[in-house]
This record gives C-alpha cells, sequence and structure tokens, in this order.
C-alpha cells in the first residue's frame, strides 16, 4: 500500500527546499512522491511560450537563458558530488535545448503543451538525483507512460490504473517513487497537462488509481483556511472537512486545491490531507468522508464569471422552455455553475466564455439575452441543514453593502453562492469574514 504525498511549486522551489524534502518522504512508509515544477517554473515557461506564438525570438530567447540559469544556479547549491553535478549540468542542458529549438522552428499548440511538461520532468528528476547523491534509493516514474486524459478532458482512470501498477510492478523491492505532478498525455498520446495546478489532480487521481490509503498535498499552508489569505489579513485553518464541502472549496476558488482534485479521492474514499511542509507539525486539514460540524466553515471566490439572463415571454406558464436553454449550453460542452429563475426570465453563469459568441447566436433565437462579464461568485461553505433557520440571513446580512447580481440557496446543504461583480470581491470577503468569522 503506496501513500500518495504531493509537494506543491514553493515545496521544491529553491535547493534548499528539495533538501528538506528528505525530511518528510525518507523513511519507511512506501510511499509515491507527486512534484510539481519549481515555483516560477510553470509561468516563466508560460511566457516563453507567448514570445514563441508572437514568433518574438529575442524575448523568447532572453526568456529561456534567464530560467536556464535560475536552474545552474540553484544545482550548485543542491550537489556537491561530482558525478550529480555533471548528470544534472546535462540535464538542464538537454531539456533547455528542447526548448530552444522551437527558437528556430515552428510552434504550435502542442508543442507549447510539450514545453510546459519541462518544469515537472526536471524538478522530478533533481530530487531523484539527490537522493542518489545522499544514497537513498528512489525510482522515477514517467507520468507520461501512464498518466492519460480522454477526449473530453477527463482522466481515464482504467487506463491510468493498469499501467500505473505496470510501472510500479517493475520494481518490486522498492518503497519510494518519484512522478511528475501536471502532466499527462491526451486521447491521441500527445503531451498534454492536467491545467494550471494540476499536481494536486495528479495526486489523487494516482490516489485512486492505487487504490492508496491517503493522498497528503503538502504546501506552503497549514491546510485549508476559512477564507483567501491572500484577500484578508486575519484567516485561520479548519481542521475536518466533508469530501462535498472541500470539493465545493476547491471548484469555487480555493487556490490551495485544483478545482477538480477531490474528485477521484471522493469516489474511492480516499482522505486527502493537506500539509504545510513549512510547518509539517500543524495538523493541517484532513478532508475525508466525515460527518463535519454544522455551521458555516468557509469562503472561496471565483474570477472571470460571465452571467447570461435570458428573457422569454414564452416561458411564462410553459414547459421545455428551460430544456432548450440548457441544450444550448450542452451543444457548446460549457458547464454551467449558478442558475436562478423567475417567471419570464433565467439568469445563468459560465465561467469558460471560449464558446460565447456562438452560445449568444442560438440562444437570441429563442429570448432576449443579456450579459454580464468580469462577475465573481462568492461560494459560502459548510453543513447548512435545509430546516435550521438563519445561515442565508447570517450571509445577506454580512454583505449587505454589496450589490448581489444572483443569489443561489438550496441546491446542497452546503453552498450558498452569490454572484457579484468582480471589482467587489476584495469588499466582499472582508465583509463576509467580519460579518460570518468575527475578523475585523
Ligand atoms: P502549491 O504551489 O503548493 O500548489 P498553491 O499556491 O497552489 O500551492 O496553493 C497554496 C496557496 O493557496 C496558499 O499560499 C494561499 O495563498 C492560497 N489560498 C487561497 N485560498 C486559500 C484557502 N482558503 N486556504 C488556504 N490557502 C489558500
Ligand atoms: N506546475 C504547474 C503549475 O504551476 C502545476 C502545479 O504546480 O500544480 O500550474
Ligand atoms: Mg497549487
Amino acid at each position: 500500500m503506496l501513500l500518495v504525498l504531493k509537494f506543491g511549486g514553493t515545496s521544491v522551489g529553491s535547493a534548499q527546499r528539495i533538501k528538506d524534502l528528505v525530511k518528510l518522504t525518507v523513511n519507511e512508509i512506501p510511499k509515491i512522491v507527486v512534484l510539481s515544477a519549481m515555483s516560477g517554473t510553470t509561468n516563466a515557461l508560460v511566457e516563453i511560450c507567448d514570445s514563441l506564438y508572437n514568433r518574438n525570438i529575442i524575448d523568447a530567447t532572453r526568456q529561456i537563458n534567464n530560467l536556464k540559469q535560475n536552474y545552474f544556479s540553484e544545482i550548485k547549491l543542491l550537489y556537491t558530488n561530482k558525478q550529480c553535478i555533471e548528470k544534472a549540468n546535462n540535464l538542464i542542458e538537454n531539456h533547455f535545448a528542447y526548448i530552444t529549438a522551437f527558437t528556430l522552428d515552428m510552434f504550435t499548440a502542442n508543442e507549447e503543451k510539450a514545453i510546459l511538461a519541462q518544469g515537472e520532468l526536471l524538478s522530478t528528476a533533481l530530487f531523484h538525483y539527490y537522493l542518489e547523491e545522499i544514497k537513498v534509493d528512489s525510482v522515477l516514474l514517467p507520468a507520461l507512460n501512464f498518466m492519460r486524459i480522454d477526449e473530453d478532458d477527463e482522466p481515464n482512470l482504467p487506463y491510468i490504473e493498469k499501467y500505473i501498477a505496470e510501472e510500479i510492478n517493475k520494481h518490486p523491492n522498492s518503497n519510494l517513487f518519484i512522478t511528475q505532478g501536471y502532466i499527462c498525455r491526451n486521447a491521441f498520446g500527445e503531451i498534454d497537462n492536467l491545467k494550471r495546478g494540476g499536481s494536486d489532480y495528479t495526486a489523487s487521481i494516482i490516489g485512486a488509481a492505487i487504490r492508496s490509503p491517503e493522498v497528503q498535498i503538502w504546501t506552503d499552508i497549514d491546510g485549508m483556511h476559512n477564507n483567501d489569505p491572500r484577500m484578508v489579513s486575519k484567516t485561520h485553518p479548519i481542521d475536518e472537512l466533508s469530501f462535498d464541502e472541500a470539493a465545493e472549496l476547491a471548484y469555487f476558488g480555493a487556490k490551495i486545491l485544483h478545482p477538480t482534485c477531490i474528485l477521484p479521492a471522493k469516489k474511492r474514499n480516499i482522505p486527502v490531507r493537506l500539509k504545510n511542509t513549512l510547518h509539517p507539525e500543524a495538523k493541517g486539514t484532513l478532508i475525508a468522508n466525515i460527518n463535519t460540524k454544522e455551521g458555516i466553515k468557509a469562503v472561496a471566490a471565483k474570477d472571470g464569471i460571465t452571467a447570461i439572463n435570458i428573457k422569454s415571454d414564452r416561458m411564462l406558464l410553459a414547459h421545455g422552455f428551460l430544456r432548450a436553454v440548457f441544450e444550448i449550453f450542452e451543444r457548446y460542452k460549457t458547464p454551467i455553475d449558478m442558475i436562478t429563475t423567475s417567471e419570464v426570465a433565467v439568469s445563468l453563469t459560465i465561467d469558460n466564455s471560449k464558446n460565447l459568441k456562438e452560445i449568444l447566436v442560438d440562444l437570441k433565437e429563442i429570448s432576449q439575452v443579456e450579459i454580464d462579464e468580469n462577475q465573481t461568485i462568492i461560494c459560502i461553505v459548510g453543513q447548512l441543514p435545509k430546516d435550521k433557520p438563519g445561515y442565508a440571513n447570517k450571509v445577506l446580512e454580512a454583505l449587505k453593502d454589496i450589490p448581489l447580481r444572483m443569489v443561489s440557496y438550496g441546491g446542497s446543504a452546503n453552498n450558498i453562492s452569490v454572484l457579484i461583480n468582480g471589482n467587489l470581491k476584495k469588499d466582499a470577503l472582508q465583509a463576509l469574514n467580519k460579518g460570518l468569522f468575527n475578523y475585523n
């Protein structure tokens, strides 16, 4: 039985951080260690890709060289053994030669994915070499040999199960495996990824695939906090969350977890523990199939939301109108997040506006349509039993000075959501911190 431990960008962000991982990973407990790219690397690779797209070769070359120099500086601090230094030097030269080749050649979306994969390929190899230097046996599992998504970008769990088992079974005497987060292959076998922040998702997919006893997400904060610490000054960690509470928070913007990371773990009932690499002794947050305490536990915010108001007299006393609306969103594979209705109108929100133009054309055939862009969903999460009064009132009272574009309550016993103008996000999170959690 292998545990899954995932370490995010800051946890592998420097030579010292990589050395510090030894204390948390080298022991008798069999495990798979999933690593992100060193912090800043994926952002830098995105910038490099942008420059390559625009054929801005001077910028691309400068950005590539800057990133490469960072790696050379870190490995000087990481290794002392001559052979390891040489191996790491070659590794960096090879990966950056691969990236640099695109300054001379064509560059397409497929190649962008391949470039974005370099960060995780580098961090895992560097950690593996470091373990080699300190004489700890470990096995580097190539994620590209087993992580797959299907045509709908969903993890292909049967494939992953089969091929990760094959990779692991090649090493019957090993109990420390290392693999890359974030990267995968798509249905055509091309290099792809699980979207930004996707290493958490890798960890829970692997946890589900190998039926791990626990998935641990190690990061730079001591668990899921009640509010976004980047937006409000006072927050506290939450000891326990149910899968549903955590999934709502992750989906609605709590950056500590990738939006869909909880789903594979929930499916196989695998506890997920959030821990702080900087303070391993802190309790962190346990996410599991548990009945947590009643009450509001946390709030999160999701930006970049488009609200669509659909109005039609045909809706009045008629049936089948909503189906016609939903079919349009289904046709363009666009999920709806929030929805509110009146007798003659419906408002709903989407966060993926890739096909917005086409959706609007189709909607206008059956209704009048208005859109509001740059909206934010604020999601209030906890155990909010439907037969207990007061929760909606508390939220609305806390937000009394913020104009609310939509309110959604009663969809589940875990969530109250409101939609506000994106410019008011910070004010709303501060108001909720005061009104719900008594922070000033
Ligand atoms: P990693 O690189 O380890 O994946 P992330 O930066 O993706 O780390 O996630 C950790 C960060 O998430 C924290 O530093 C914190 O600023 C941010 N964050 C946002 N909302 C929350 C929340 N509700 N609880 C804890 N952290 C949060
Ligand atoms: N390195 C990727 C990113 O920065 C994946 C991750 O860190 O989870 O998005
Ligand atoms: Mg993350």
